[in-house]
């Protein structure tokens, strides 16, 4: 007998026909003797909606700690359906919200860390033989006694955490595709499902683009010695065992194309050369919770030209920050380009041939690579974001990472647009 952790994506629970299918799938896991928690994000597009709801009833954001209020119930109320469908087919269940599964963050609202997990109440119910249910995405912080969300696709970091905490056998994080691929089905049909992925390549395809999972919670799986399975939950496919890189190394260099539609680039000109302004721009950005990709540093003839990627959500946030600073940092110019996307080749140990590669590539597409930089294990490049398909395609193909005819092409069933 196992403790399973099953999260379970807004696509796979969408509808009531699909509550019913996930109740399903959960009530034979736990007939078959395992104990098992189930981790629920909020139905379809509930929390895109709970937050359209609050932008018409407010002409300014609404306040941050009751946003998180109204977006935290979108959790609770799928993962109730779910107990509530479990009931029904004759499954003992109990559904919990974050704060009463033990799940303790930092104050943050909206951006919360996991800070704790304390399951004390999930392993009496589980004690009990119930299926317990996790709202995901939310928490308490014990500072403030206030309910926090934990960002955008937090769910996936709930499970992990709960997983962590329980020493769970394996958390399996069920999506709309059949699991972890060489690129996103939706853009490259060749796309093909891969068995292994290490935890480091994986992070770097969650940080770029590959909305599979959320980056924290491959971070979070990696510290904590958490076995990741990701699979669909509308096929019984095999999926994508995610794990310790030194257990299984991938077999090629190149393990996927990951990209990112949701980039600007952000240019900076003109900042006088000394020791503390290129300083202060970063510091600015750091300070207004923009995260920065790809930065580039070109000093010249007294005169220093900051540039790098930001994402388009948070591009009013930055050049507000920025312009907020000028005094301070002195620059010349500041200029935002939102219609770039960032391409990016995910493997072990880059070499110069694959940086030569990727430039010829864009060469015969002929598209203009705006700024590229490599490390060990991820090269990226931004270029147009219409020209991001089929870069993404080309690159995929001259890395031959394709299904070719062995027939094991990923197959995209929800279509929400989310993961891959
Ligand atoms: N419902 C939240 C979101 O849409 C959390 C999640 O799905 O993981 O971001
Ligand atoms: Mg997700």
């Amino acid at each position: 007998m196992a403790l399973v952790v099953q999260k379970y994506g807004g696509s796979s629970i969408g509808t009531p026909e699909r509550i019913l299918r996930v109740a399903q799938r959960v009530a034979e896991t736990r007939r078959a003797g395992h104990d098992v928690v189930v981790v629920a994000s909020a139905m379809g597009d509930t929390t895109d909606e709970l937050l359209d709801l609050a932008d018409r009833v407010s002409r300014v954001p609404g306040p941050r700690r009751e946003l998180d209020m109204l977006l935290s119930s979108g959790e609770r109320i799928s993962n109730a359906l779910l107990a509530i469908a479990l009931t029904d087919l004759g499954v003992p269940a109990c559904s919990l919200s974050g704060p009463q599964a033990g799940v303790f963050t930092t104050p943050e609202h909206g951006a919360a860390r996991i800070v704790d997990v304390l399951p004390t109440r999930v392993r009496q119910e589980l004690d009990r033989g119930q299926v317990v249910l996790v709202a995901g995405f939310q928490g308490l912080c014990k500072d403030t006694d206030d309910v926090t969300t934990l960002g955008r696709g937090g769910s996936d970091t709930t499970a992990v955490a709960i997983a962590g905490a329980l020493r769970a056998d394996v958390c399996e994080i069920y999506t709309d595709v059949d699991g972890v691929c060489t690129a996103d089905p939706r853009v490259v049909p060749t796309a093909r499902l891969l068995e292994r992925v290490g935890y480091a390549e994986m992070l770097e395809l969650a940080a770029n683009g590959a909305k599979v999972l959320m980056p924290r919670s491959v971070e979070y799986a990696r510290r904590h010695g958490v076995v990741l399975h990701v699979r669909s939950s509308f096929t019984d496919q095999p999926g994508t065992i995610l794990a310790d890189q030194e257990v299984e190394m991938e077999k090629t260099a190149i393990t996927a194309i990951a990209h990112d539609r949701g980039t600007a680039l952000l240019s900076v000109t003109g900042v006088p050369d000394d020791v503390l302004r290129p300083a202060r721009v970063f510091r600015a950005l750091a300070d207004a919770g923009v995260e920065v990709d790809m930065p580039v540093h070109r000093a010249s003839r007294g005169w220093v030209d900051l540039s790098c990627v930001v994402s388009r959500s948070a591009a009013r946030t930055a050049v507000g920050a920025l312009h907020a600073a000028a005094d301070d940092i002195g620059f010349d110019a500041v200029a935002c380009d939102q219609g770039v996307g960032k391409v990016s080749v995910v493997g072990a140990a880059l070499t110069a041939d694959v940086t030569a590669t990727v430039y010829e590539t864009f060469a015969a597409l002929g598209v203009r690579i705006a700024l590229f930089t490599t490390s060990e294990l991820r090269l990226s490049a931004l270029c147009g974001e219409d020209e991001l398909d089929r870069s993404v395609r080309a690159l995929h193909e001259v890395f031959e990472l394709g299904a070719g005819d062995t027939g094991d092409q990923a197959v995209v069933y929800a279509g929400s647009g989310r993961g891959w």
